[in-house]
């Protein structure tokens, strides 16, 4: 079934070449059960993963069922590794978040085989398993994780089982189960290569290959093979045997055949179909109960991480509105024209040296093409009295334009028109916190102020224009510059 020629793997350890394997020749017969033995280093699981298709060789030939396969890319070696070969470790290598079971399914799954569940109760009931099989690998003994990890390799039907120190880390009552189980499986008429150092084990085995540095050096039939082929003592028999024997290599070449290789190397480049991608939704949901927390804690972050993003971008789009709002309420294409200078570096000028705009000034830029409208502006603290309240705050001369200009057309009342501010009129529209202050819950407008002891008339209050941390915008008084 499988012949090695002239195998060699050599492994490159920094400066140094490791010949794990030396021109090793061997063939395994379907239905043997051969053990591989040698001292630590010898090249014993080198010699397996090369005969499992988890290796290659760096020179020789492989050859599966009379068909050379040394050429096959890795993904075809890996199917042929899923379908043809079962493998059992030393340290058992199943998946801790799952049980039993879940573990016995997962070479199904990667195979894209049905009937996963049914296949793999079988299994784990031919190990004797049954009653463990929702257990998880912690709530397992050794020698059933053991069981757990050959009832993983039976089931995809594998040509061979190929088993890396199968009881190395059991005691020696779980070691003989164990071996029990590979004897049960090769009498069934499975292929086993089994890798021990131990003779006791070995000797389950019908034949046993020994190795010293890369090399075969010896390769023998046990006393278990020569039991089962003697069955009766007369030679006759045993040549009926032989006979029997090599009616049986002839059926074997006929399996030789038989094994659909191409088929199996087809499936290579097998799509996923919607089956799969159900088994593999099902695998997918499975790890997501199985670590509750780490999922919980997962999905918190990108929770949080989302949250932040759109939390980040509202607060941006906040801010960039407000700003707007902010310059649009300030008068956001407004050009502020002062006087010359009162004061330069610090030093006040003589006062008859300042000076000031007038009315006219403020006539003859409005007459400018690209200026649509102007308002002169004046302003000074002044104190206002309403009754019995007192507030001081600053009063601010200006022009009919200014309402439009700097947003400040009142919500409530009206700003003051044209012909009040060529008459001179006593009128005044009153900032919010000027109206809190005077006024509190008395609707201002109509009443009658004192701003320096002069009575003005409060026709309109301002729309609010909030504070920063230097000056409240509220705080104002406007009535006309030429009042
Ligand atoms: P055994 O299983 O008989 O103990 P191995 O087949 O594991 O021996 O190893 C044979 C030799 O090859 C050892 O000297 C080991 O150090 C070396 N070897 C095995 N695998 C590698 C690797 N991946 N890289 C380098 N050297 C390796
Ligand atoms: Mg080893």
């Amino acid at each position: 079934m499988i012949e090695l020629k002239n195998i060699s793997k050599t492994y490159l350890m920094g400066q140094t070449q490791v010949h794990a394997i030396r021109d090793v020749s061997l063939e395994i017969k379907q239905g043997d059960f051969t053990a591989i033995m040698g001292a630590s280093g010898s090249g014993k699981s080198t010699l397996l993963h090369i005969l499992g298709f988890l290796d290659r060789p760096d020179s020789g030939t492989y050859s599966l069922a009379g068909r050379k396969i040394n050429n096959l890319k890795d993904s075809q070696l890996a199917v042929l590794r899923n379908n043809l070969a079962g493998f059992v470790f030393q340290q058992f290598f199943l998946l801790s978040q799952i049980n039993a079971l879940e573990n016995v399914e997962m070479p199904l799954i990667y195979a894209g085989k049905r009937h996963l569940r049914q296949k793999a109760r079988e299994k784990i009931n031919e190990v004797g398993l049954s009653s463990r099989e929702s257990h998880r690998p912690n709530e397992l003994s050794g020698g059933e994780q053991q069981r757990t990890a050959i009832a993983r390799s039976l089931v995809n039907d594998p040509l061979v089982i190929l088993a890396d120190e199968p009881t190395g880390n059991l005691d020696t009552v779980s070691g003989k189960e164990i071996m029990t189980i590979l004897e049960d499986l090769n009498k069934k008429g499975k292929t086993i290569i089994m890798v021990t150092h131990e003779a006791e084990i070995a000797r389950y085995a019908r034949r046993i290959i020994r190795m010293r540095d890369g090399q075969i050096i010896s390769d023998q039939r046990t006393e278990s093979d020569l039991g089962q082929r003697s069955t009766s003592e007369t030679k006759t028999e045993i040549r009926v045997e032989e006979k029997g024997e090599r009616e049986k290599d002839s059926q074997i070449t006929e399996q030789r055949n038989m094994i659909p290789l191409e088929t199996i190397l087809s499936q290579s480049h097998q799509s996923v179909g919607k089956t799969e991608f159900m088994d593999h939704l099902r695998q997918a949901w499975h790890a997501i109960i199985a670590h509750k927390m780490r999922s919980a804690l997962s999905m918190l972050g990108i929770l949080i991480g989302v949250a932040a993003v759109i939390a980040m971008l509202a607060l941006g789009q906040g801010a960039k509105e407000s700003m707007e709002q902010r310059l649009a309420s300030l008068g956001s294409n407004l050009l502020i024209v002062r006087p010359g200078a009162s004061r330069r570096h610090g030093v006040s000028l003589a006062s008859g040296t300042v000076t000031r705009f007038t009315l006219d000034d403020a006539r003859a830029i409005a007459e400018l093409n690209m200026v649509k409208a102007v308002s002169p502006a004046l302003g000074a603290r002044a104190q206002l009295v309403y009754g019995n309240k007192n507030w001081n705050t600053r009063v601010q001369g200006t022009g009919v334009d200014f309402a439009p200009m700097r947003a400040f057309v009142p919500d409530f009342g009206r700003f003051f028109n044209q012909k009040e501010f060529d008459q001179r009129q006593k009128v005044a529209v009153i900032g919010l916190t000027v109206a809190g202050e005077l006024f509190k819950e008395e609707n201002p407008i109509g009443r009658t102020i004192k701003i320096n002891k002069i009575n003005f008339q409060v026709i309109g209050i301002l729309p609010e224009k909030g504070a920063n941390a230097w000056r409240d915008f509220d705080d104002i008084v406007i009535i006309p510059v030429t009042t």
